[in-house]
């Protein structure tokens, strides 16, 4: 947007009786530009906008602009550094629980009415930092060397590096306004990006460099909200609510939520893809799952239903081989290939168990499956693309018999486990034509490990923009990682570039 609702609000027909011609045309090009931005927005909906529904959540919330409410409010109750520095949480909407507990009945959150925790004004203040407008917002005229007025201001508290380490920073930022000859006030307001604007609320308070530690604590430290709060206060010295605890995420998690496309592209793109899934809790919601995609250089995270929607979705118009555990939602995919491990284990049951035909059948399959690992590990020393499948046709056909056999067993798991090798054979003996393949579907197992130990400390999520903030920022830290690159680093960058107007830079390859 050109104009500032408080801009807006200054110009009426008396002000455009006064301008002349040039400052009218310059005034006329803003104007006509915010009305076709604000007509767009007007009728954009899930059905003709590139956003999936899904999408729409994270972003239902009022935006700042419309939350600020009265002009004249906002500078009485934001100038005096006593009320900035004050509890956020007005700014930031209703205050989040702290720990997601879906055991507990009595609602998350902080009761109505009940005291809130004070928050100090900082003891220090190490820089500020001056707002001022450049060109009147009306006239175009040129501000420079005006002295401005301030009439708003905030603290913003970071952690930023210091020579070889880090430091706490307390910057107060101080917005002014100034009078053009042409009697429009001009203020200088904080960047805003509508499109996607999650509230920026109470999270200006947490800087770039402290919005990221925030992160690495929650989902690498697996810390809840108020162990957080509990660690800042503590170690650095810093008194953060747990709603600004709580902002500070969703925000991190809005601004690199586009990177989403570019990682489903990598991902269908991928010439070897693991994908795995597994329960996730989230408050009021039944049978959901986490999922990963994993490939070489990128991760993919999703929190939703176990059904075929999901996988048909991402994996659209991928032509790549998939290795998954053999859950049914990848049928479809004509390239697949078999987790060897959940099979050698359920043969390891088979072995131990009191029937001596499963008996036989259990320590069959585990031969086979020593066998094709020796094979496929000394063929990777040779040249690639040499198949294994014509030295093990015999093999594999005699092997089909025996499962066309044990199929018509009455011991159940050995039944089972026979009817899985026949209906999934392909898959199952892909890996024979090229051995560089891999055998066991571990990436995408290892991948989750760290989220699952999670799951049981946070007992999941509280509500779908949380899984879908929580899956984005997994997505990001583990892609990065995957990359080579500090997740905490480019999480910094993004914030930092956000606020100063720039679009998010994709993780480097
Ligand atoms: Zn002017």
């Amino acid at each position: 947007m050109q104009l500032s609702d408080h801009s807006l609000r200054q110009i009426d027909e008396a002000y455009l009786e006064r301008l002349g011609d040039e400052a009218l045309r310059s005034l006329s090009a803003k104007l006509l530009l915010d009305l076709k931005e604000a007509r767009e927005r007007l009728n954009q909906t899930s059905r003709n906008s590139s956003l999936p529904p899904s999408r729409e959540a994270p972003w239902e919330r009022a935006s700042p602009a419309e939350r600020d409410g009265d002009p004249e409010e906002t500078v009485a109750a934001d100038v005096s550094p006593e009320t900035t520095a004050a509890d956020p949480a007005p700014e930031a909407g209703p205050a989040p629980a702290a720990e997601t507990q879906p055991m507990a009945r009595k609602p998350a959150g902080k009761a109505k009415g009940a005291p809130g925790h004070g928050r100090p004004a900082p003891e220090r203040v190490d820089a500020v930092e001056l707002h001022r407008p450049e060109q009147c917002a009306g006239c175009s005229a040129s501000l420079a060397g005006q002295t401005g007025l301030a009439y708003t201001g905030y603290y913003e508290v970071d952690w930023i590096r210091e020579g070889a380490g880090r430091t706490v920073r307390v910057t107060k930022h101080l917005f002014e306004e100034s009078t053009c000859g042409c009697g429009h006030v001009t203020r200088a307001e904080p960047v805003r990006r509508l499109e996607d604007e999650a509230g920026v609320g109470g999270f200006r308070l947490v800087g770039p460099g402290l919005a990221s530690l925030i992160v690495a604590l929650s989902m690498r430290c697996r810390m809840s909200r108020v162990r957080i709060r509990e660690f800042l206060s503590d170690w650095l010295g810093l008194w953060i609510s747990v709603g600004a605890i709580h902002e500070a995420l969703a925000e991190t998690a809005a601004i690199v939520a586009p990177l989403e496309q570019e990682l489903v592209r990598a991902i269908q793109q991928s010439e070897l893809l693991h994908a795995d899934e597994t329960p996730w809790p989230e408050q009021g919601a039944s049978s959901l799952w986490l999922w990963v995609f994993v490939t070489s250089h990128a991760v993919l995270y999703y929190i939703s239903h176990r059904g075929q929607e999901l996988a048909r979705n991402v994996l659209e118009g991928f032509v790549g081989v998939l290795m998954s555990d053999g859950w049914q939602a990848y049928r479809w995919l004509e390239r697949r290939l078999r987790c060897w491990a959940h099979l050698k284990r359920k043969a390891q049951g088979l072995a131990d168990s009191l029937d001596p035909a499963a008996q036989g059948f259990g320590h069959e399959v585990l031969a086979l499956w020593n066998d094709l690992r020796e094979s496929v590990q000394k063929a990777r020393e040779g040249p690639p693309g040499m198949s294994l499948r014509p030295e093990w046709e015999e093999r594999l056909q005699a092997f089909r018999v025996r499962c066309e056999t044990m199929k018509g067993h009455s011991h159940a798991k050995t039944h089972a486990l026979a009817v899985e090798f026949l209906n999934d054979w392909e898959a199952v003996f892909c890996v024979l034509e090229n051995p560089f393949w891999p055998l066991t579907n571990n990436e995408a197992e290892r991948a989750l490990r760290h989220w699952v130990i999670l799951r049981q400390i946070s007992h999941g999520t509280r509500t779908p923009q949380g899984s879908r903030h929580f899956a984005l920022l997994a997505s990001v830290i583990d892609t990065c990682r995957r990359r080579g690159h500090s997740p905490w680093e480019y999480l910094q960058t993004a914030i930092t570039r956000r606020r100063q107007g720039l679009p998010l830079l994709p993780i480097p390859a």
